[in-house]
């Protein structure tokens, strides 16, 4: 199968780990407001059916708005599903709806079925009058066809792992999974990213974990780390990212930390071009 080329001048990353609860939408939609507030035009996908990233950004998700679902299916391109968000006018959304919870058998049986994201982004990105700087895929807690459909159509994965004692379990498996993607599927797919969140520099578990992870992976972390930080779980609620909500939080200034540095690590990607 030939795969459709994504342009060479946006950054595709995929927010990854099967674990639920490690902060992965929390990380797509705050670094993707930090990028945009850095003057970078930002896309988010959002592939859980959850729709978690779409509530964060204040986007509407009801189940008979258009989706990525409709967009996964082959309906719809995505320059029908995105849409604004009301944190930052550089900042769009492609939401999901609760449609997408079926959407892992009905992809079964369909052509191309690893393939429609990737082929969907590309078409979109090549005609979009908007030129994107990055986009952002938040996954499900699985490693199923919508995650599949998120490798194949990125070329980076940014895994967050939660400071806490079962941190590595899972990992050697998620790994695994990109190297058979990286084999069979898609060749330009790296692990570019590795976030710690939730930290709490109060407990010796914590360092002893965040220690082990950058002796494991030490060009993938990054030296920002995300701290525990109650500012950060309220945003949601409130339909905002952390920036929105509280911008000189540590929360906030943590993201955009961890922004700086994810656009330092591409910067022969020039933003605001
Ligand atoms: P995932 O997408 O991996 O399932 P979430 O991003 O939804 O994880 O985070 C899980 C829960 O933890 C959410 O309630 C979120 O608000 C909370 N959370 C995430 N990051 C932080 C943080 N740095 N500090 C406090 N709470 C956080
Ligand atoms: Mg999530």
């Amino acid at each position: 199968e030939t795969q459709s080329p994504l342009p060479d001048d946006t950054r595709i990353i995929t927010v990854s780990n099967q674990k639920g609860g490690v902060g992965k939408t929390t990380t797509t939609v705050n670094l993707a407001s930090a990028l945009a507030r850095r003057g970078a035009n930002v896309l988010v996908i959002d592939l859980d059916p959850q729709g978690n990233a779409s509530t964060a950004l204040g986007v509407p998700h009801r189940p008979e708005v258009t989706s990525v679902y409709d967009v996964l299916l082959g309906e719809e391109g995505i320059e029908a599903a995105i849409q604004p968000t009301t944190d930052h006018e550089r900042l769009f959304c492609v939401p999901s709806t609760i449609n997408l919870a079926g959407a892992e058998i009905e992809l079964v049986s369909l052509v191309a079925r690893e393939q429609r994201l990737r082929t969907a982004l590309a078409d979109f990105l090549q005609e979009s009058d908007i030129r994107f700087h990055y986009v952002f895929i938040d996954c499900p807690p699985s490693l199923g066809l919508l995650t599949v459909n998120a490798f194949v159509a990125a070329n980076e994965v940014l895994i967050p792992i939660q400071c806490e004692y079962y941190a590595l379990e899972g990992l050697s498996q998620l790994l695994g999974n990109i190297q058979l993607i990286q084999k069979h599927l898609n060749p330009g797919l790296r692990v570019s990213t590795i976030l710690l969140t939730m930290y709490d520099a109060r407990t010796n578990l914590a360092q002893e974990v965040a220690h082990e992870v950058r002796e494991h992976f030490p060009d993938e972390v990054l030296s920002a780390v995300i701290p525990r930080s109650v500012r950060i779980s309220e945003a949601p609620s409130y339909g905002q990212t952390v920036h929105a909500y509280d911008h000189g939080s540590i929360g906030a200034l943590a993201y955009l930390e961890a922004a700086a540095e994810i656009a330092e690590r591409g910067a022969t990607i020039t933003e605001g071009a």
